[in-house]
């Protein structure tokens, strides 16, 4: 064997380590406790994978001394330097609630690093005038702009209503689902035109520029439409475009583990994605096509009555006496950062001879898994943490349930109000508690924009404020009492 082959074998045998150490990732980021080890992991796969693809033929044939500007390696360095500080400055910055939005946008750099690498391989094609594209090929690098295009246009507009800076109402375009069918079909057409004319053809540079407007539009005008409580499932979904997008890269440019790493990125956001489906009661069919969540958001049945509060003392002589106690956190804890509170309050609570569970919302906070991730960094045990379909048929026993800065998840219109946007998503139902706390600051609605008529029933009572305060407020009942 001459140092080339050596080299070739070398790169595909570490090409296999990185891939798995991705499948291994992926495995140990399945359970809390083995979460850390399983980023470790794939982080050590990314820097095999990065290194591996420096000692690329292509790559090597690029080093040059004589004409640098045209040296592979001055761009490669370039770019990782300038994304690895930018990254590692906003890394920092994030505070963790605005972390749902941070990842929707590096979803949609996912997309559109896939729609670049694709295009600067039609690029390259077209320059080499030697080059003539087979279909398979070209049907893979189309693909790999128009999933990558949806998946960068769909995620900015994700982060723009996650952040509020953008699009935080749903837009109702007319004949949605005819302009969406029209530019799917455009854009399908463009890479029919662009993988059967070859590479260098005029008809193949119109293909290309119609996939890419086409899906570009594509990706605006399907997300922008969504709201209501939606959302997560459009972000899973747009998490495993991302995925594909890559993996077609992949398959474009002959990079095994980038098909690799993509497939796993894409099925396993796909599984999120049907799972999330089941959680929210939606089809994947009704999520592409249908006008769930952009529906008008109407007051809730109980809007016109005032809600009653309570202060944090006579909260406590009913916490006191309670022997069940049913915790059910949204994006408010998160915001308040109170997941230590409610674990101390939790504690005292069993000292006291109550039996406490959480109950946990697929779709609670502002990302899947979020509750979880919180309780766990409070050493919650795991045991304690109960899905809805765990906790919802022991509610009506519940003596007490607290809902820390929840809303959308324990909204009753999902349940039996037919025009509400919400109605049909599965709910905590916290309302068949005998007597309902609700913690938050004051009248703000949920992510849905929706009102709540759980604020006003008879068994609801509020405890207006910060919920890190309030609860720290009940512990201190406790200690003093
Ligand atoms: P919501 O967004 O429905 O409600 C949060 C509530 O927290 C608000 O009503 C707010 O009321 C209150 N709040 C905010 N800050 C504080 C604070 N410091 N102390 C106390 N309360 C506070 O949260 P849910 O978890 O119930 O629902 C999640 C929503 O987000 C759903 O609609 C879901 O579809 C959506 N979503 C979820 C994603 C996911 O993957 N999990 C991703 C994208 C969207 P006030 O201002 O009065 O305090």
């Amino acid at each position: 064997m001459n140092v080339t082959e050596i080299t070739n074998v070398l790169i595909i045998a570490l090409y296999m380590v990185s891939a798995v150490l991705f499948i291994r990732g992926i495995k140990l980021l399945g359970k809390a406790d083995t979460a850390r080890k399983g980023n470790l992991l794939s982080s050590v796969g990314m820097l095999i994978a990065v290194v591996t693809v420096l000692a690329e033929k292509e790559v090597r044939d690029s080093f040059t001394l004589v004409n640098f500007r045209y040296n592979g390696y001055l761009y490669i360095v370039a770019a990782v330097l300038i994304g690895s500080v930018i990254g590692a400055i906003w890394s920092k910055k994030v505070e963790m609630t605005g972390m749902p939005q941070l990842v929707a946008l590096f979803n949609g750099f996912g997309g559109l690093s896939s729609l670049l690498v694709a295009l600067t391989q039609y690029l390259n094609d077209t320059h080499d005038s030697s080059t003539s594209v087979d279909p398979f090929t070209g049907v893979t690098l189309g693909l790999t702009i128009a999933i990558g295009a949806i998946a960068f246009t769909g995620s900015v507009v994700a982060w723009g209503k996650l952040s509020g800076k953008m699009f935080k109402k749903s837009v109702a375009i007319p004949a949605k689902n005819v302009v969406n069918a029209i530019l799917a079909i455009a854009g399908l057409v463009g890479v029919g035109l662009y993988a059967f004319s070859g590479a260098n053809t005029q008809l193949a540079l119109i293909g290309i520029a119609i996939v890419t407007v086409a899906y570009l539009i594509l990706g605006l005008t399907m997300v922008v439409c969504i709201g209501g409580g939606d959302m997560p499932v459009i972000i899973s979904l747009l998490n495993a475009f991302s995925g594909l997008a890559a993996a077609f890269a992949g398959l474009a440019i002959s990079n095994s583990v980038l098909v690799v790493s993509g497939c796993l990125v894409g099925t396993s956001g796909l599984i999120l994605t049907l799972i999330m489906c089941k959680a929210m009661n939606r089809t994947l069919y009704s999520l592409l096509f249908g006008s769930f969540g952009a529906k008008t958001a109407k007051k809730g049945a109980g809007s016109d009555k005032e809600p009653k509060s309570m202060s944090v003392e006579d909260a406590y002589l009913i916490l006191e006496a309670a022997s069940s106690v049913v915790f059910v956190p949204g994006y408010g804890m998160a915001v308040a950062q109170a997941q230590h509170a409610v674990k101390e309050l939790a504690d005292k609570l069993e000292a006291n001879g109550a039996e406490v569970n959480f109950a946990i919302h697929p779709v609670a906070g502002r990302m899947p898994g979020h509750m979880n991730v919180l309780l766990a960094e409070a050493n919650v045990p795991y045991e304690q943490l109960k899905t809805a379909d765990e906790m919802n048929p022991q509610m009506g026993n519940t003596d007490v349930a607290i809902v820390i800065g929840a809303n959308d998840v324990v909204n009753p219109s999902a349940v039996d109000d037919e025009t509400s946007p919400l109605y049909g998503m599965p709910i905590i139902n916290a309302y068949e508690a005998r007597t309902v706390f609700v913690l938050k600051r004051g009248k703000g609605t949920g992510f849905s924009g929706i009102e709540n008529p759980l604020f006003t029933n008879d068994n609801t009572v509020m405890l207006y404020g910060d919920a890190k305060q309030t609860v720290s407020s009940l512990v201190s009942e406790f200690d003093e009492g």
